[in-house]
């Protein structure tokens, strides 16, 4: 078994939050509310991954699933740049998948074992995660159907960042429907089917500006704490 990895997220407080960064071999959950940055953090990570081991990073690829269409190249160039990296090497080591209905977006993950081996990925990043699935089954009557799918793609994303030694991120938006199932403005979309599967999770919340609070849930050896952090030129900064 390989040792795990750890990807600095640039940021004091968020490195501390979690003891020094995502890890491989691990899901981590990102949720909340629209706006809360989970994109941004996503995005400081395709750039900080690829930094070499001394300086925090995996000296790695991405693969980046978006199936919002919220990839900003000119945000990588933009946070590659703070972090004195070249730019368009930094555009080149993320291999951007555009999933455009939730049987594509499983259908990249199956797929994806050799793009991960031969361009060094170390950092899977799946946003949103729950998005088309949350939109293609709409109503009561299909929800176990949705529960099943979202639970095979989540399946997959675990063993091939136990297969590779990748890190995983997966956003989550938090639910607005009026469902009494989903509900809950605090909870995540599709209840915990993200969240058992994942290995650590962070809860992103708004405060002020381009203020935000971000909290480890749930986290056995992680200090139950708040870690307060802004979103900028970086992606996310302290
Ligand atoms: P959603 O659930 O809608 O996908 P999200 O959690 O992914 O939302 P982001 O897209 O990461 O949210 O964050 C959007 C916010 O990031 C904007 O409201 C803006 O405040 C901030 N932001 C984006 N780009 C910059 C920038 N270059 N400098 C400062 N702040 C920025
Ligand atoms: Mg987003």
């Amino acid at each position: 078994r390989q040792s795990i990895g750890r990807i600095t997220t640039g940021t004091d407080s968020l490195d501390s939050l979690l003891l020094g960064g995502i890890e491989t071999q691990a899901i981590t959950e990102v949720y909340g509310e629209f706006g809360c940055g989970k994109t941004q953090f996503c995005h400081a990570l395709c750039v900080t991954v690829q930094k070499s081991l001394e300086e925090g990073g995996l000296a790695g690829g991405v693969l980046y699933i978006d199936t919002e269409g919220t990839f900003r190249p000119e945000r990588i160039i933009e946070i590659a740049k703070v972090h004195n990296m070249d730019p368009s090497k930094a555009l080149d080591n993320i291999i951007v998948a555009r999933a455009y209905n939730s049987a594509h977006q499983v259908l990249i993950l199956e797929e994806a074992g050799k793009i991960i081996r031969e361009e060094n990925i170390k950092l899977i990043v799946s946003d949103s995660t729950t998005g088309l699935f949350r939109a293609e089954y709409l109503g009561r009557g299909t929800l176990a159907n949705r529960q099943q799918k979202l639970g095979r793609y989540i399946r997959l994303l675990a063993r091939i960042a136990e297969m590779y030694n990748c890190a995983v991120v997966a956003t989550n938006q938090v639910s607005t429907s009026p469902d009494t199932f989903f509900g809950d403005p605090t909870k995540p979309v599709g209840g915990n089917i993200v969240g058992h599967a994942s290995t650590y999770r962070i809860y992103f919340r708004k405060g002020g500006k381009n203020k935000r609070v971000a909290k480890i849930i749930d986290s056995p050896h992680h200090p139950a704490s708040e870690e307060v952090f802004e979103l900028g030129a970086k992606g996310v900064q302290d």
